[in-house]
């Protein structure tokens, strides 16, 4: 079979238990550039589950076949069979059995970046998901669980620095030669997506950390040499992630050391192999010089998410990959708590909600929407999405909304305890909710089976005579691919009746029952709820805290929502009134400018802005987020339909100017209240205040006022960390044509050493939202920074241009689309994943208007069209263009 042709689909209903089992793993890894030699040792035994008188069926990816033996013997040539993607032992004895293989590959030439492979200079591996088979053959699914050992050897000039999983055993000089080896041994049985080795040159920071029954861990974190100056955030950030874990969920760590290594070129974030998590670099170096206060929360929250999946992922797996959302949706969930514990819950909350709206719902209303459980794939590379990562949290947080506390904690401390060492599934784990709490969770599940955002329609009634209060709520469900028809959903529907002097009413439903934590169920299509003794017109604050992931429209009106954003009690709820406001006047604003009507009046969010400005009991980065407007592409979701970004992009600026001019006093009021006392530091107030103050420059500037840019051009020339000198820049790049040039060129004389900080720059000019941005772009790609090796770099530029430029990617003459589609092409031969990452960017095409929505078509037809795409990008393509 050729390796390009699109794979025949995965599915979940097929899963069959593996034939074969491997007990223990030994292997002996020889580094070498060009041509490393591994050693495989597999115990291995027919599993009682499995298939009687099965075959050994091993998988392979890319591998040069050595020799292979069963318990000693060499075998012949005819008692085995290897294809491009296998290696069958025909008929091997039915009883336990060792295999040693032996493999050669090419760590220098691997330009996929999944298996063994070198970023600069130094080995590492990515395994998940499928990336084992690209160092030896094996059975290389989730639900094969073993002890491995490993001996790794190398030039010690070369590579000085030897780790794998688990705890180092012994180490030395291989002797009468320059090399040197190290041995480690992991205790706990694990999927072979779980396997890491590192070696190379490499810089150290060492701490350690005392768990809760006393046992003492040693910390390592090791980065490019030179830079480990920049790691100490990293460090406090694992330290308190590994004490959190402890107090909130009783997790305690298991192996005598945990090492983190960062590396320069990486496909996704960062990868939680056992006792050796690899980390793409920017997710862990940071310095006030260097990082933002983006980038101090993000490498705080992926050092927890790595760390946590300790217990959500490794001591507890998944069966197959479908139940990817088992781990990542937990653990996405987790290190959203431990932000919120370590940050302000309601700003952590309001921005996880941003990011859940801006990337996983178009996807759930595209043609690549899919359940946070998949039922099939193509490729699994593909699934490592918005909807599983994301949507999947919110299916956690839910769960959690709907037990309690108390009942979550009971539900989690069984599954820890049913489920230890075993590869679990999404069935499973909500048994033990059920089981903990003796309730039944049979229809809960459809939030995993069923794709697309729920719709809620709420009306309000209040009878003055009768004292109640009626809510009538309307479910309805989008049709999406492969699921035409879907049931009612079970949601949980969090709220509160707000009084008129802004107080919570008490809330009594008619059946005498109170709404139990605020939360109604919403389970049918059409259900209302009648609350009594209401002696006053409430205002219902709802889906307080967004307690679920749908799309809510009421009837309550701008008046309704003004009162809202200056009195509900639920935070997240007063930012979401007046981000509600917003839309709802972008929405229109876009139609008036395409129909040549005039623009609405900004006079409702004027005023609910300027309360949120002048209240003095609100945390600073609270407000920051109350005065980003939801983005273009916000708008383009709600539009839905014939949409025009260039129609977007004018209404959004204008009211951005409306506001700027609006607000101009109690902006600079708030610019100058909040100026820096001290040093930088990143803890989360002084980080509030910092995006507080960059808020109002942003919008002070939006005016392109000449007094709006000179401030911008101080903060810029008088910063002395990256998250003041970066937002300048930013605002100058976007609003001040004629300071931009020279502003970009010395941020980038002052950084050109620093990869990192240039992936801003990249990123930067490739969202400028004017016709020569492509040109720039495409220029940039030709620039010394730039490379299509470092998935870094491509995302930085390329991928800037494609997700967070709605103008320009969506061009009017079609060049942006052509552009992805050809970068699409390029990478796909070097790296597949990266290029079917980038080619996701396409998954609202049909949302465009027509002229639009054709040149993407036509842009997918070519990509589609290519002889020899890899599995990845074929998937992405053949989805994009099924007919909706
Ligand atoms: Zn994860």
């Amino acid at each position: 079979m050729p390796r390009d042709a699109v794979p025949q689909p995965v599915r979940l209903s097929d899963y069959r238990p593996p034939d074969w089992l491997v007990d223990t793993v030994h292997l002996d890894v020889r580094l070498h550039p060009t041509a490393t030699r591994i050693l495989a040792r597999l115990a291995m035994r027919p599993n009682p589950e499995g298939r009687e008188g099965s075959p050994i069926v091993l998988d392979g990816d890319e591998l040069s076949l050595k020799s292979i033996a069963l318990d000693g013997t060499p075998l012949a040539g005819s008692a085995y069979v290897t294809t491009a993607g296998t290696l069958t032992v025909l008929a091997p004895p039915q009883r336990a059995l060792t295999l040693e293989i032996e493999t050669v590959v090419d760590p220098s030439a691997n330009t996929k970046l999944m298996g063994l492979y070198r970023s600069s200079g130094a080995y590492c591996t990515q395994c998940e998901a499928e990336g084992f088979r690209r160092i030896t053959y094996f059975p290389d699914r989730p639900d094969v669980l073993a002890v491995y050992t490993t001996r790794i050897e190398a030039e010690r000039e070369e590579a000085p620095v030897l780790l794998a999983n688990g705890n180092p055993v012994e180490s030395g000089a291989v002797e009468g030669t320059s090399r040197h080896y190290a041995i480690w041994h992991d205790p706990w049985p694990k999927p072979s997506y779980l396997f890491a080795l590192v070696g190379g040159r490499l810089d150290r920071i060492s701490d350690h950390f005392v768990t809760a029954t006393g046992k003492k861990v040693e910390l390592g974190i090791y980065v490019e040499p030179g830079k480990t100056e920049r790691a100490g955030y990293a460090m406090d950030a694992l330290k308190r992630s590994m004490r959190w874990d402890e107090e909130v969920f009783g997790c305690e760590y298991d192996l005598d050391v945990f090492n983190i290594v960062a590396v320069a070129d990486f496909n996704m974030g960062a990868m939680e192999n056992k006792g050796l998590n690899i980390f793409n670099d920017k997710y862990v170096l940071a310095s006030p010089e260097t990082a933002t206060d983006a980038d101090y929360a993000n490498i705080e929250g992926i050092i927890a998410h790595e760390y946590f999946h300790n217990w959500t992922g490794n001591r507890i797996t998944c069966r197959d990959w479908f139940q990817l959302c088992l781990k990542e949706g937990l653990t996405v969930f987790r290190d959203q708590e431990f932000s919120s514990d370590q940050r302000s819950r309601p700003v952590k909350r309001i921005s996880d909600v941003r990011l859940l709206k801006g990337h996983q719902f178009p996807e759930d209303a595209g043609p690549l929407a899919h359940p946070v459980r998949p039922s099939t794939y193509r490729e699994i590379n593909n699934f490592y999405t918005a909807t599983v990562y994301e949507k999947g949290a919110e299916v956690v947080r839910m769960l959690k909304t709907l037990l309690g506390e108390e009942g979550f904690r009971a539900g989690m401390d069984l599954y820890f305890d049913r489920h230890d060492g075993d590869a679990a599934t999404v069935e499973d784990f909500l048994a033990c909710f059920a089981d903990a709490n003796g309730v039944d969770l049979s229809r809960f599940a459809l939030w995993y089976a069923q794709s697309g955002t729920p719709h809620l329609a709420v009306s309000g009634h209040w009878d003055a005579q009768a004292r109640t209060y009626r809510l009538d709520v309307v479910q309805t469900l989008p049709p999406t691919p492969g699921q035409p028809e879907k049931q009612s959903m079970v949601i949980p529907l969090a709220l509160g009746l707000v009084g008129p002097d802004g107080n919570d009413l008490p809330m009594r439903l008619d059946d005498g029952t109170n709404a139990e934590r605020g939360v109604l169920l919403v389970t049918q299509p059409r259900q209302s709820f009648v609350f009594r003794d209401v002696a006053e017109r409430p205002v219902a604050s709802l889906n307080r805290g967004f307690s679920a992931p749908v799309k809510l429209t009421s009837d309550l009106t701008t008046q309704d929502l003004v009162f809202l954003a200056r009195h509900d009690a639920d935070p997240f709820n007063r930012f979401d009134a007046a981000q509600t406001i917003a839309l709802a006047h972008l929405v229109e604003a876009t139609a008036a400018r395409r129909t040549g009507r005039d623009l609405p009046s900004p006079a409702a969010l004027v005023e609910a802005l300027g309360a949120t400005l002048s209240d003095a009991t609100l945390d600073p980065a609270f407000i920051a987020q109350a005065l980003s407007l939801p983005s273009e592409s916000d708008v383009a979701r709600e539009i839905a339909d014939d949409v025009d970004p260039d129609a977007i992009h004018d209404a959004r600026q204008a009211l951005r100017r409306a506001l700027s001019a609006a607000l101009t006093p109690a902006l600079e009021g708030a610019y100058d209240r909040h100026a820096p006392t001290g040093a930088y530091a990143p803890d989360a107030a002084s980080a509030g205040r910092r995006a507080l103050r960059n808020a109002c420059l942003d919008l002070l500037a939006a005016g392109g006022t000449a007094p709006g840019l000179a401030r911008a051009l101080a903060h810029f020339r008088d910063a002395d960390n990256m998250t003041d000198r970066f937002l300048a820049l930013s605002v100058l790049a976007h609003n001040a044509p004629d300071a931009r040039e020279e502003a970009l060129a010395a941020f980038y004389e002052r950084f050109r050493d620093d990869p990192l900080v240039v992936d801003k720059w990249l990123a930067l000019q490739a969202q400028i939202a004017e016709p020569g941005t492509l040109e720039r772009v495409r220029g940039l790609t030709g620039h010394p920074a730039f490379s299509w090796g470092n998935p870094n770099r491509v995302r930085s530029l390329v991928g800037s241009f494609a997700g967070a430029n709605q103008t320009q990617f969506n061009r009017a003459d079609g060049a942006g689309h052509d552009f992805v589609a050809d970068a699409v092409l390029e990478l796909d031969g070097r790296n597949p994943q990266v290029a079917a990452r980038l080619l996701a960017a396409f998954k609202s095409w049909r949302s465009l208007e027509p002229g639009r929505r054709a040149s993407a078509e036509r842009a997918l037809r070519r990509v589609a069209a290519k002889p020899g795409l890899s599995p990845d990008v074929g998937d992405i393509v053949s989805r994009s263009l099924e007919p909706a």
